[in-house]
């Protein structure tokens, strides 16, 4: 398989508040490396992609909401590398399709609606049992990547996407937005020693993401699949900026976004990075990111 990516650009963040906490403060710009795939969503399809393609599936079948991002990226994904892909989506169709559903139209997808309560049980065997019935064999991703297959790909976002790999040991801090935690899990299990992993759940209570993250993180070891580093992960989890839960924006935060990207020029989604860099400022604001303890 290949597609031509450009290998993401890390750009400085020039910020007052930063200086004046004595800290510098990078982006490393995901968002640049494909038109279309792109972020932390083909990090977490990569190894899904080839592991269906390894065992001959043609179909991917995965699940999202109407507006999801990996819906939009296993649509582009696996319609440049030759699969048949459904989308499973949570709700009711409703017409016209947004831009996220029409581009996976457009991309070739098949978009199956299932309604709240069929849609809870996404992940148990009688829903798949009835997907296959109703569409055959399929390689299944789940929502949002989360699987293995997802975190295995995630492990590869900081040594590999950076420019060389000795760049990854100069940052003290990563930080990243948090969902499923899948990318979260990856980062995590890449980390140098003396490096902390930052995460800032977009849903509202986000700790009950914990005990999840440390699952999946014994689940990956134990799987023997690839970890760059098994060193004891370093992460932890910021719960103070979800804005009211999974979409759900304010004023400061629409303004925020604006007032960012106008001065950085970096683009900023309401639902992950927003938060996420609001989060970074107010907590430079308190002096949260002192350097992290050498290892020795
Ligand atoms: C999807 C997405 C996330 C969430 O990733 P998880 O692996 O589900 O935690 C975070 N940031 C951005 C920019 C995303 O698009």
């Amino acid at each position: 398989m290949s597609l031509t990516f450009i290998a993401p650009p890390i750009q400085q963040i020039n910020s007052k508040i930063a200086r004046n906490a004595g800290v510098d403060l990078y982006v490393l710009r995901l968002d640049l490396m494909h038109p279309w795939v792109n972020g932390n969503k083909w990090f977490k399809l990569k190894y899904n992609l080839l592991d269906a393609k390894e065992k001959n599936f043609t179909t991917l079948l995965t699940f999202g909401g109407a507006y999801s991002n990996h819906i939009y990226a296993t649509a582009a994904a696996g319609n440049l590398f030759g699969f048949r892909t459904i989308g499973v989506i949570r709700g009711e169709e409703r017409l016209p399709l947004n831009p996220t559903l029409s581009f996976a139209l457009q991309q070739g997808m098949q978009l199956v609606y299932l309604n709240r309560e069929m849609y809870r049980q996404r992940n148990t065997p009688a829903l798949e049992e009835y997907l296959r019935q109703r569409f055959g064999e399929m390689f299944i991703i789940p929502e949002g990547g989360s699987n293995l297959n997802g975190v295995r790909g995630c492990t590869e976002i900081i040594d590999r996407a950076m420019p060389t790999a000795g760049y990854a040991y100069a940052f003290d801090h990563i930080c990243v937005a948090c969902g499923t935690a899948t990318t979260l899990a990856g980062i995590a299990l890449s980390l140098h020693e003396g490096q902390r992993a930052i995460a800032f759940p977009v849903l509202k209570n986000g700790a009950f993401l914990a005990p999840e993250i440390k699952s999946l993180l014994t689940n990956y070891l134990a799987s023997g699949l690839p970890s760059p580093y098994s060193s004891p992960a370093s992460w932890e989890l910021v719960c103070d900026y979800h804005f009211g839960g999974y979409a759900k924006v304010n004023d400061e935060l629409l303004l925020f976004s604006q007032q960012f990207t106008e001065e950085h020029g970096v683009p900023l989604d309401y639902v992950y990075t927003a938060k996420m860099f609001y989060g970074v400022m107010d907590l430079l604001k308190q002096n949260f990111f002192v350097k992290a303890t050498p290892y020795c």
